[in-house]
């Protein structure tokens, strides 16, 4: 079995910067880029702030250029998802399903998913009106009402983008504060077709077959009404990717992934020659721009630490080369 001199997991912004880095580095990644392929991007619109494109590009567009460019440097990529590891030792196992990977560094970017209101018929009705996804799936919304949750920039940019569809879009928040920066509330607010619903929660999504309304509650003064709406979008935050690694990595209270910061590397992690880049290790900026940076670093770090384990990484790199 080839042992690989570094392994990937994950594949959004973060993930596939590392590996444009380490394939340039001469390391031969594999990206192991799972199923859902791409991170976050995939299910956004425009990104109108990731430098280098003055007039935006499409998220998904950006995911492909990424990923060629890391092809076109020589990275491999499995299409999977990476189903156990075991992160102890100088060699590390990766195992997809039944089939196993060694490799001497792993570079986790996993990313984080997206974050649910637990409620009794949410789950049933995912798909039949009920979505995490705007951009994936606002267009079945043509000229109807539907609501949105969460009082964050993506409940903001999430409703602002609906509005290209919907005829009408209802902004739920738990508080009369937003936590969304303002720019975002007031790009909300000065839009037409969106009406806030404030101080107010989603009791739960109602409808047999598809969604036909919500069921709200005001929470200062517990007045229940009902909402007629096709469409509910949740957007309350996320939660890192992390399940996989619990025991092997540090962690935050919340499961981001720790990473050390200190002269010599931003992005290792409690466990040797494991390095974390992206939302698995940032629950403050998650931007694009931000995640690629932290991949970049994670590539770099990890060169260096294959650098660092002598004659054995050498022989390899010079075979490669
Ligand atoms: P977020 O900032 O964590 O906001 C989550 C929102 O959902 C909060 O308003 C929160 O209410 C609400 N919420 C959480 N759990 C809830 C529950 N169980 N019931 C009802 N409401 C609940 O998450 P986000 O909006 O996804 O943003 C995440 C990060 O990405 C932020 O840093 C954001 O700036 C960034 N982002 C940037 C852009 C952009 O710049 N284009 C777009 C999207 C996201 P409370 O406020 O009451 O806690």
């Amino acid at each position: 079995m080839t042992e690989h001199n570094v392994i990937i997991i994950g594949s959004g912004p973060a993930g596939l910067t590392a590996a444009i880095y380490a394939a340039r580095g001469q390391l031969n990644p594999l990206v192991i880029e799972g199923y859902q392929a791409g991170g976050q991007l995939m299910l956004t619109s425009e990104v109108e702030n990731y430098p280098g494109f003055k007039d935006g590009i499409m998220g998904p567009d950006l995911m492909i250029e990424f990923r060629a460019q890391a092809e076109r440097f020589g990275a491999t990529f499995i299409t999977k998802d990476v189903t156990k590891v075991d992160l102890s030792g100088e060699t590390k196992k990766v195992w997809v399903e039944d089939d196993l990977y060694t490799t001497r560094a792993v570079i986790i970017s996993t990313g984080a998913s997206a974050n649910l209101l637990g409620l009794k018929n949410e789950s049933r009705l995912m798909g039949r009106g009920v979505s995490t996804c705007a951009t994936c799936d606002g267009f079945f919304f043509r000229d109807k009402s539907i609501a949105v949750a969460g009082g964050g920039d993506s409940a903001m940019e999430e409703g602002t983008f609906l509005t290209r569809f919907a005829n009408k879009v209802y902004i739920i928040h738990r508080r009369d504060e937003f936590r969304a920066s303002k720019i975002m509330v007031q790009k909300a607010i000065d839009n037409p077709k969106i009406e806030f619903i404030l101080d107010t929660v989603v009791d739960d999504v109602l409808g047999d077959g598809k969604v036909t309304g919500l069921q709200l509650r005001n929470v200062k003064s517990g007045q229940m009404t009902g909402l007629d709406v096709e469409g509910f979008f949740v957007a309350i935050g996320h939660t890192p990717n992390t399940k996989l690694f619990a025991g092997q990595v540090d962690m935050d209270e919340q499961g981001y992934i720790l990473t050390v910061s200190d002269k010599h590397s931003l992005s290792a992690t409690s466990t040797p020659g494991v390095f974390a880049c992206g939302d698995v290790q940032d629950s403050r900026y998650r931007q694009a721009i931000t995640a690629a940076g932290s991949g970049c670093q994670a590539a770099l770090d990890a060169e260096h630490y294959l650098e660092s384990l002598g004659e054995g990484a050498e022989l390899e790199l010079e075979a490669v080369a």
